[in-house]
């Protein structure tokens, strides 16, 4: 049987749009283990529900007391109302609202509280990664959406009601030619997601020269159905030496560096660290290019810009600092 050190523990919680992953950590963002469950969404109580089982489940597996749990922090994807502890309209979600801190705290008797999961990330960046006793840094996911943390002057920057920095929606296109998923044209998700990139690649296609485009791997792979073009598909094409899907890539980089310049212009940070999965997944082909246009946009001095050392953890990471900033 293991017997826990003595001293206080957290628990984190990372709401993705697939997944929800819980974490028991110490203090010092050391994780005793971490679990994934499919989201229960059979209705929008099943979800705190489900956090409060799996927090149990930690618990009880490592002989931790609920009751002397330093609390439950958790990163969701929004729209959310921090200081109500609620999800509202959430893009990932089939529901209207969904209630989280306060039917967690009820049950368990432990204080609970909720941070977007980009912002979250930016703080889980600062306690335990790469942007450690820096007082201006920003984190940016490049995922199925494109999103930002951000902290200037050592302030996590949240907004009114904690939703600041949705950088993935910053106009990169003003003639708006591909409409993003919120509604709007133009905006940097729209050309450089992993949900959006396809989109964006059938549009290049129209531009291009039709023989570059029938004799690419990347063509001949999809054998004429565009409708199965992939973000994975072009990085492996790319990957594979084809010059048209490099040249895809290389396009996807600079309208990245447009978007990290406006980041760089509005927070003036010292270090980006960058996450989501098409960073993670094509570290040098998603940086190469950003590090090489950003000062073709921005004014300021250009920071370091590096994939974030936490990886695919960034945002449970973030959770676990959340509560810890925000608990008592
Ligand atoms: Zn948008």
């Amino acid at each position: 049987m293991t017997i826990m050190a003595k001293g206080r523990y957290v628990i984190g919680v990372d709401l993705g749009g697939t997944w929800t992953r819980v974490g028991l950590s110490d203090e010092k963002g050391n994780f005793i283990e971490k679990i994934n469950e499919k989201i229960d969404t059979r209705s929008s109580e099943a979800i705190s529900k489900q956090i409060v089982k799996l927090t149990r489940f930690l618990c009880k597996k490592h002989h931790v007391n609920i009751a002397v749990l330093r609390g439950i922090g958790i990163a969701s994807a929004g729209p959310l109302v921090q200081a109500r502890g609620v999800l509202i309209n959430p893009t990932n979600l089939p529901f209207k609202r969904v209630l989280l801190t306060e039917p967690i705290t009820d049950e368990l008797t432990t204080p609970a509280c909720l941070i977007n999961d980009c912002v979250g990330a930016a703080l889980g960046e600062n306690m335990f990664g790469a942007a450690k006793d820096l007082d201006n840094h920003v984190y940016i996911t490049i995922s199925t959406g494109i999103g930002g943390g951000a902290i200037v002057n050592g302030t996590l920057l949240l907004g009114k009601d904690g939703n600041g920095h949705e950088v993935g929606h910053l106009t990169i296109d003003y003639e708006g030619r591909l409409r993003c998923g919120c509604g709007k044209r133009g905006h940097w998700e729209a050309y450089c997601s992993g949900r959006n990139i396809p989109n964006f690649v059938r549009m290049r296609f129209e531009e291009i020269d039709e023989k570059m485009v029938k004799r690419s791997l990347l063509f001949t792979k999809l054998k004429g159905d565009l409708s199965e073009l992939s973000t994975a598909g072009l990085f492996a094409a790319a990957k594979a030496g084809d010059s048209l899907s490099l040249q895809l890539v290389n396009d996807i980089g600079i309208l990245n560096a447009v978007g990290f310049a406006d980041v760089v212009n509005a927070y003036d940070p010292t270090l980006i660290t960058v996450g989501g999965t098409v960073a993670l997944k094509n570290k040098k082909m998603i940086l190469t290019p950003i590090r090489k246009h950003v000062k073709d946009h921005a004014v300021n001095r250009i920071p370091k810009i590096t994939i974030t050392p936490l990886g695919k953890d960034v945002v449970i990471y973030g959770a676990v600092a959340a509560a810890l900033r925000y608990l008592p």
